[in-house]
């Protein structure tokens, strides 16, 4: 079984209590409440952080406001703000050993992965968008008649973000990135499980010179500080990440005052593998597109369609990096796999095995706690399941991966779809035909061809059906940020 590392561990920076970021400022939450947020590695508290409410999020809104309308931000030379944006993706560089660490206590990933995976994404959105901010062009349109039109591309307005703690400083750079570069203004609510590195990142907007009041980060809980910033009337737009259900209820109160909203959401992605694949490509990556970072992906390959053929050999080998897998203190360089983020989501996970061995899937390795210490789930591997199973229809958000069994293409593109997510996908074949057939019928935002979770900036990125509307990234992210003005001049 999977053993705990002991080799060179980066120190953790102390944090003991923080505040709401608000108009520049740290201030308490005006309730002078906290809640604390916890290493889910070692169940230790970390810190007590100011617990934000519907008058947090109206001082946030209104100095988010204030930036917008009459601040310098909206109207400031664009390449000027666009050199702000890239400073502070510099600061985070100079500064990213203490982040990941910081990520990696609060939210019990590897720090291997925060400095090698996150944080390089996080960098190269900032500066990607930097790069955005003095391109962004209307149009001149050929009307009928002696006028003159052309549209303008100008920012939605006070944009409040929600997002979720799996990726916390990551969902962080793709939500201010384009934000910040069409000159929206922000109220950002992290995830309550994992608010600091947002917190850090806020502080160092300031120093970068982003002006007072352009971002304020509140933290607090869903329903309270999130459900105040969604109704609220002086925001203009809401971009969630989170569950398919949270973005329902916001969907509904965002109604009342008709919010632009774009939403990322959950997925249950079928990643499907031919017997003609590069079997050892196949394997690695569909072992590292189910348990990178814990199983806690919205993309995660959670759906394993596997050919008759290959299947055994396949189940083998996964359980065998299973079995080799390291896990332990997310500080240690050498750690594979971390905790999940808290008791809830280790136990919701634990309750899935359970259903799993319940509806008759065969475990071939993992389905416990791993120590008493830590909300460690074991990388764990269910063959034979069917479509109909739970564990082949929920997503599970932990490291539990179900392999199905194919027998031809044509079967396939129907299984794959028989999901009301749709947020990606990936296909392993050297079959070129084959591959672009896949590519072109699966209902997913993205697909991967011999690869898995492969992320960039210029890519755009989001969800078919209930895995999210509207898109991230690329352009298409700029876009969601941006309102189209039409100006008619008589001539
Ligand atoms: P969640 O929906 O429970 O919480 C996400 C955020 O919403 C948190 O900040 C939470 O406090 C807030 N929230 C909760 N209730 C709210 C309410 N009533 N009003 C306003 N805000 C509210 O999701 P989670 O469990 O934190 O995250 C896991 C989910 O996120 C998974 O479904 C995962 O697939 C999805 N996710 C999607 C993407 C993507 O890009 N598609 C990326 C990461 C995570």
């Amino acid at each position: 079984m999977a053993t705990i590392t002991d080799s060179i561990t980066i120190a953790a920076p102390q944090v003991r209590h923080t505040q709401c970021f608000i108009d520049g400022k740290w201030v308490d939450a005006s309730s002078g409440k906290t809640f604390e947020t916890l290493n889910p590695a070692t169940e230790e508290v970390i810190a007590e952080v100011a617990e934000g409410d519907a008058a947090d999020i109206d001082a946030a809104v209104k100095a988010a406001r204030r930036a917008f309308d009459g601040g310098p931000w909206r109207t400031m030379d664009a390449r000027d703000r666009g050199a702000l944006i890239y400073k502070l993706a510099e600061l985070i560089e100079q500064e990213k050993e203490a982040l990941a660490a910081l990520e990696t206590l609060d939210n019990g990933k590897p720090i291997k992965d925060a400095l090698n995976a996150d944080l390089p994404l996080v960098i190269d959105c900032l500066k990607y968008y930097a790069g955005w901010a003095d391109k962004i062009q209307g149009a001149t349109i050929p009307i009928r008649g002696d006028y003159f039109c052309y549209t303008r591309r100008e920012p939605v307005g006070v944009v409040g973000q929600i997002i979720p703690w799996n990726f916390p400083m990551l969902m962080t750079a793709w939500k201010w990135g384009p934000a910040l570069a069409s000159g929206c203004t922000i109220v950002m609510k992290p995830a309550e499980q994992t608010p600091l590195t947002c917190l850090r990142m806020a502080q160092l907007a300031k120093e970068a010179g982003i002006p007072d009041g352009v971002i304020n980060v509140v933290p607090g809980f869903g329903p309270t500080a999130g459900g105040s910033l969604v109704a609220h009337p002086g925001v203009d737009k809401i971009a969630f990440t989170g569950e398919h259900t949270t973005a329902q209820i916001i969907m509904k109160s965002a109604a009342d005052t008709m919010k632009r909203v774009t939403f990322e959401l959950g997925g249950k992605s079928p990643n499907v593998v031919f017997a003609d694949a590069d079997l050892d490509a196949a394997i690695a990556g569909s072992h590292f597109g189910l348990y990178f970072n814990q199983g806690q992906c919205c993309t995660a390959g959670s759906r394993v369609f596997v050919e008759d053929s290959i299947y055994d050999e396949f189940c083998k080998r996964v359980a065998g990096m299973n079995h080799d897998r390291k896990l332990g203190n997310p500080l240690d360089m050498a750690t594979e796999q971390g905790p999940q983020v808290d008791q809830r989501q280790m136990e919701k996970i634990l309750s899935y095995v359970d259903l799993g061995k319940q509806q008759g899937a065969k475990l071939l390795s993992g389905g416990n706690r791993f120590g008493d210490k830590g909300f460690y789930v074991e990388p764990t591997l269910f063959a034979d399941v069917t479509d109909d199973m739970k564990i082949a229809t929920d997503e599970i958000f932990g490291p539990v991966m179900s392999v199905l069994r194919f027998k031809d293409q044509d079967e396939i593109i129907q299984r794959a779809n028989n999901t009301f997510y749709g947020l990606a996908a990936a296909v392993w074949t050297q079959d070129v035909k084959k591959a672009h057939r896949f590519a072109a019928e699966v209902r997913a935002g993205t697909v991967w061809v011999n690869c898995y979770d492969v992320f960039d900036t210029a890519a755009p990125f989001g969800g078919f059906k209930m895995s999210g509307l509207g898109r991230e990234l690329g352009a298409a992210g700029l876009d969601a940020y941006l309102e189209n003005k039409t100006v008619t001049v008589n001539l």
